[in-house]
């Protein structure tokens, strides 16, 4: 199995690092070819109007919205779930529509709002501690969309629709493996 990293910018090395941990190869995605050998792929958090700058730049922007849209299991955390959204509802930002979400890009506020929440995942025993940068909030979704989490103000924190896991913190941060694992055993 090999999991594709969208290699631009952002939180590249630390998912890196996790999937190393699970014994699972990586590979980051900057071209269309490199979607070809991967079995799932992760849009990590970082900056998604320069992710997006950077997807149309490098032609990979319409590819990977075909091989997400067929089915390509993704890993979407906070920049990614931006990215991935139906509805920017506070920038006029482009998005891939893929995930049926409304979103408010750093719904929480500025760099000084983020914060870190113990918090509950469906079908964890333990809390995850789920770190918050710049995050955005989902205002609303297609009922279709499996909740796994919600912050203290029932906004969703952890959505899944179909193959896509979306998350609007960051899992890759800490050493807590259990949402990639969770992620491993979905493609397999
Ligand atoms: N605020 C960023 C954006 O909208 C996301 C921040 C993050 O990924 N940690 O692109």
């Amino acid at each position: 199995m090999k999991i594709g990293i969208l290699g631009f910018q952002g939180s590249i090395e630390e998912h890196e690092c996790v999937f190393r941990r699970l014994s699972i190869a990586t590979k980051r995605v900057k071209t269309p070819q490199d979607l070809e050998d991967i079995d799932g792929i992760v849009l990590p958090g970082g900056e998604s109007t320069h992710m997006l700058r950077l997807l149309h730049f490098n032609a990979l922007w319409d590819p990977l919205r075909k091989v997400i849209q067929k089915g390509l299991p993704t890993l979407a955390t906070c920049a990614g779930v931006v990215l991935l959204s139906q509805t920017i509802d506070n920038t006029k930002q482009e998005a891939l529509h893929l995930l049926d979400v409304v979103v408010s890009r750093n719904g929480y506020g500025p760099q000084f709002f983020s914060f870190v929440e113990e918090v509950c995942i469906e079908g964890f025993t333990e809390k995850f501690r789920a770190v918050f940068i710049r995050a955005p909030i989902v205002r609303s979704l297609n009922p279709n969309i499996s909740i796994l989490s919600e912050d203290r103000e029932h906004n969703p924190i952890f959505v899944r629709q179909d193959n896509i896991f979306g998350l609007t913190f960051h899992p890759e941060i800490g050493n807590d493996d259990r949402i990639h694992s969770m992620f491993i055993q979905s493609i397999t």
